[in-house]
């Protein structure tokens, strides 16, 4: 199995990002083993009844990390390159995001090898309860607490929670986050993500020395994540010049209206034929000269071919391992770009799940004020956290990010001792 998940590119990329860390943190050979290997990987198969009457069977994953410090924590993902091995990377990747941000969880990550975009309604709904009726003996409030993630969205997060209410007997709130706010959700989750992308990058301009009013900024996906962060951006005073998704990519050097392209994707489905600005090939938007380059969609979009023309001042991480390690270290090499890594960038999303949780444990509700505070409190600790590490150490963001994470996790081990 080790071989196997070492084979996959995205688990390659962090089980190497996490054996540089563990060599700077000197870790003992035990913990390090304990730490860099996932506790479960769970595979399920889904069969659904297609709307043409065809029976389909679809492969699902669930993949805990390490339990140690807490129920497991992390999104689900329905994409058709969703793969064991990529889980099993983005759940590991979860485990330093949770240590990182002091938060009382291990790491999850969950998918199912599915195209969503091609799906109806109700085989995502059929998907959906399939896969969390295949997931109940493994889940619970205590033990793993799922939330959105791509492909997948506050819908499916009530259906899911629905499933597992029907066997609890009563309502359990508690099984996920990113549910909608009538569902006892919290309060500023769906823009959670994005917010903290654009509050993190504004910290990084303000370390590059560049005032937000001046700064521009391009985003790679139009999603939960990327539109928030582009919205946020804007109404921060970021000047938002390019962005693309799957239908492909705008940009408008004058700047583009970020509430006006809500509306057109909320009607045509994707970025596309945007009228405020110009189309343009979506791998040469990412070149483009700009303050804030934000990938908010696919990992490994930042390669070796790119890396060394990017002409943006701050790399702000907001999709999970959107750079591969030849990419890493051009970047680290050129040493004039301000990366945010991505389990800082883009933790706003756990904060605010975790949240979620303790209001679904206590049965409270926070305003939305009130959690977007605690969430940029708990964000510029933890951005000033890594800065020091960094500075002290003299490594990289990455590393430094890396190693807070990994580090509190390893002392959790060791401090645990070895059962039996
Ligand atoms: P989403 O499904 O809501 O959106 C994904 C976006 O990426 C869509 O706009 C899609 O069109 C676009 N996209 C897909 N393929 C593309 C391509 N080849 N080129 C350009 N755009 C493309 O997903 P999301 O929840 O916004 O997640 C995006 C990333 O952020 C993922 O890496 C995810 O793991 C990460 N993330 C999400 C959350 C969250 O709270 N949703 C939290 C932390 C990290």
């Amino acid at each position: 199995m080790k071989e196997q998940l070492m084979a996959h590119p995205v688990f390659g990329m962090a089980a190497r990002q996490f054996d540089r860390t563990a060599d700077h943190l000197n870790l003992t050979e035990d913990v390090r083993e304990r730490c860099k290997w996932p506790k479960r990987l769970i595979t399920v198969t889904i069969p659904i009844k297609r709307d043409n009457g065809d029976t389909e069977v679809f492969f699902g994953y669930r993949v805990q990390h390490h339990l140690s410090r807490g129920p497991v924590k992390g999104g689900l993902r329905f994409h058709p390159n969703v793969e064991l091995g990529e889980v099993a990377a983005l759940s590991m990747w979860m485990n330093w995001k949770c240590a990182l941000m002091e938060l009382p969880f291990g790491g999850g990550k969950g998918g199912v090898t599915c195209d969503p975009r091609s799906m109806s309604q109700r085989e995502l709904e059929n998907v959906t309860r399939r896969y969390t009726s295949e997931m109940l003996p493994f889940i619970g409030p205590e033990t793993d607490v799922m939330a959105p993630d791509m492909g997948t969205n506050e819908q499916t997060m009530a259906w899911m929670t629905d499933v597992y209410s029907t066997h609890a007997g009563h309502l359990v709130p508690g099984i996920v986050t990113g549910k909608p706010v009538n569902l006892q959700g919290s309060q500023g989750r769906t823009v959670a993500t994005g917010h903290g992308v654009a509050f993190l990058a504004t910290r990084a301009l303000t370390k590059c020395k560049i005032k937000h009013e001046n700064a521009t900024a391009i985003v790679q996906g139009f999603g939960n994540v990327g539109s928030y962060a582009a919205l946020t951006l804007s109404r921060f005073g970021v000047k938002v010049i390019g962005i693309s998704d799957i239908t492909g990519a705008i940009f408008n050097e004058n700047g583009i209206k970020v509430e006006d392209v809500f509306d057109h994707v909320a009607a045509n489905g994707g970025v596309k034929d945007f009228a405020g600005a110009d189309s343009i090939d979506p791998e040469e938007m990412l070149v483009q000269k700009c303050d804030v380059l934000v990938p908010a969609a696919l990992e490994r979009v930042i390669t070796e071919e790119n890396a060394p023309k990017l002409q943006c001042r701050v790399l702000a991480e907001a999709a999970n391992g959107p750079t591969t390690t030849q990419a890493d270290a051009i970047i680290e090499e050129r040493g004039d770009i301000f990366l945010v890594p991505d389990i800082l960038c883009n933790a706003g999303g756990v904060t605010v799940s975790y949240f979620e949780w303790v209001q679904n444990l206590q049965r409270f509700q926070w305003s939305e004020q009130e959690v977007l505070t605690k969430l940029e409190t708990m964000l510029a600790k933890a951005f000033d956290r890594v800065q020091w590490f960094a500075d002290k150490q003299g490594v990289s963001n990455r590393v430094a990010a890396l190693a807070l994470g990994i580090k509190e996790v390893a002392d959790v081990k060791k401090q645990r001792g070895l059962f039996p």
